[in-house]
């Protein structure tokens, strides 16, 4: 395993820890103060929302890297499947595709939206999101970017995702069969899974994104209410050691929902405690 106790190159901003996924939320800080001050904390890279980039794309991501880091992932495509999947999916996809591109990140997260209307359960629908993600993958391999499908904690099932373990994503990467088709592993969705090493290690090379954030002892909002890293109960030295068994050494990303906690404190404290806790307790 990594010793991150002095080093801070891994280390990655996920924008969503500032409030930036949701309206109202965060200091509403603009993209630009955000590269800023992750470079003068010592981050490696950021992953950004479909929603801050728009049509400058090309434009952030170099100014991301003048800045000395890199664009390690863009969060996210549309859903696939499930009642709340776009009508235009595919062109949507696509376009999240081209602005993974466009920004110069070589990941893409995937998810996947909930059970497909018709069908009941999960496997059905992971079948129907193995044949969409065909569909797409190959795309994604002529811009360089890697698909990264992401399972959710299982309370996000129904309405938005079909895949709940790392291995679900598994059986969906080995129904696709095709080499840039990835996983993500965020602390939030696995840190209770006591298959995850065995699962981890049948990924193997598929692993292409850890994301990081605690599972708080008691917590008050299934989406907006994650931890900082050493405030929860998740065995964070674990959960990386079963990512990195086969090999995985990328990024670090720091992925924080937290509307009453986090979103309302100044960002360079965020930033701050992130640095202490990454060196800590990950
Ligand atoms: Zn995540």
């Amino acid at each position: 395993m990594r010793d991150f106790s002095e080093d801070t190159s891994a280390l990655v901003l996920n924008t969503a820890t500032l409030g930036h996924n949701l309206d109202g939320y965060g200091a509403g800080w603009p993209v630009e103060r955000v590269i800023d001050a992750c470079a003068a904390h010592g981050f490696g890279g950021i992953v950004f929302w479909r929603r801050e980039i728009g049509r400058r794309a090309l434009e952030i991501g170099n100014r991301v890297r003048a800045a000395g880091l890199e664009v390690t992932g863009l969060c996210r495509t549309p859903y696939l499947v499930g009642s709340e999947r776009s009508a235009n999916w595919l062109d949507e996809t696509r376009a999240s595709i081209d602005m993974a591109a466009e920004l110069g990140t070589s990941v893409l997260t995937v998810v996947t939206g909930g059970t497909e209307p018709g069908t009941k359960g999960t496997l059905e629908t992971q079948k129907i999101l193995a044949d969409r993600l065909g569909k797409v993958v190959e795309y994604a391999t002529e811009r360089k970017v890697r698909l990264a499908l992401e399972p959710l904690n299982p309370m996000f099932g129904g309405n938005r995702t079909c895949i709940m373990t790392v291995r679900d994503a598994l059986n969906v990467c080995e129904m696709v069969d095709h080499d840039d088709l990835g996983i993500a592993i965020d602390v939030y969705h696995v840190w209770w899974d006591s298959d995850l090493h065995q699962s981890c290690a049948s990924a193997g090379s598929r692993i292409v994104g850890f994301h990081l954030c605690d599972w708080l002892e008691n917590t008050t909002d299934m989406l907006l209410d994650r931890g900082m890293m050493g405030d929860g109960v998740a065995d964070l030295r674990a959960i990386r050691n079963a990512v990195e068994s086969n090999g995985y050494s990328g990024p670090c990303e720091v992925e924080i929902f937290s509307r009453e906690k986090w979103w309302r404190t100044d960002p360079d404290i965020v930033l701050s405690m992130i640095v202490e806790r990454f060196r800590q307790f990950c």
